[in-house]
């Protein structure tokens, strides 16, 4: 099911440019993401121990990243090691905010879509 909703953000957030890979397995915190820029690929990892509602939250938080990921970067690059913790927690803030809002979006909607 989660592969189906890949598929589906993929198409949403206009990501189809990037080869994107998704295991659910272990992981160190609830999802993370490897991200090699210069060929558009992505590597996300979800926790295997986290709900099906769960996942998908953390599915759409990746592609966030994978989304901002210019100007995250770029911010992560050059903040001043002192403001370097603030700045993210700040940015995944933002990140999460933006993510729970396209969740909420996206399956109020799941209804008008083809399931199959
Ligand atoms: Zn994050």
């Amino acid at each position: 099911m989660i592969f189906k909703h890949l598929d589906n953000l993929i198409e949403l957030f206009r990501l189809k440019d990037w080869d994107i890979d998704l295991t659910i397995g272990n992981c160190q915190s609830e999802a993370q993401t490897m991200m090699m820029y210069n060929c558009y690929k992505a590597d996300i990892v979800i926790d295997k121990n986290l709900n099906e509602e769960q996942q998908l939250q953390s599915l759409i938080h990746e592609l966030v990243h994978i989304v901002m990921r210019n100007t995250q970067t770029i911010e992560e690059e050059n903040v001043d090691e002192k403001l370097h913790p603030m700045w993210k927690r700040e940015m995944e803030r933002e990140t999460e905010k933006i993510a729970m809002c396209i969740y909420k979006l996206y399956t109020q909607n799941k209804d008008e879509r083809k399931e199959e």
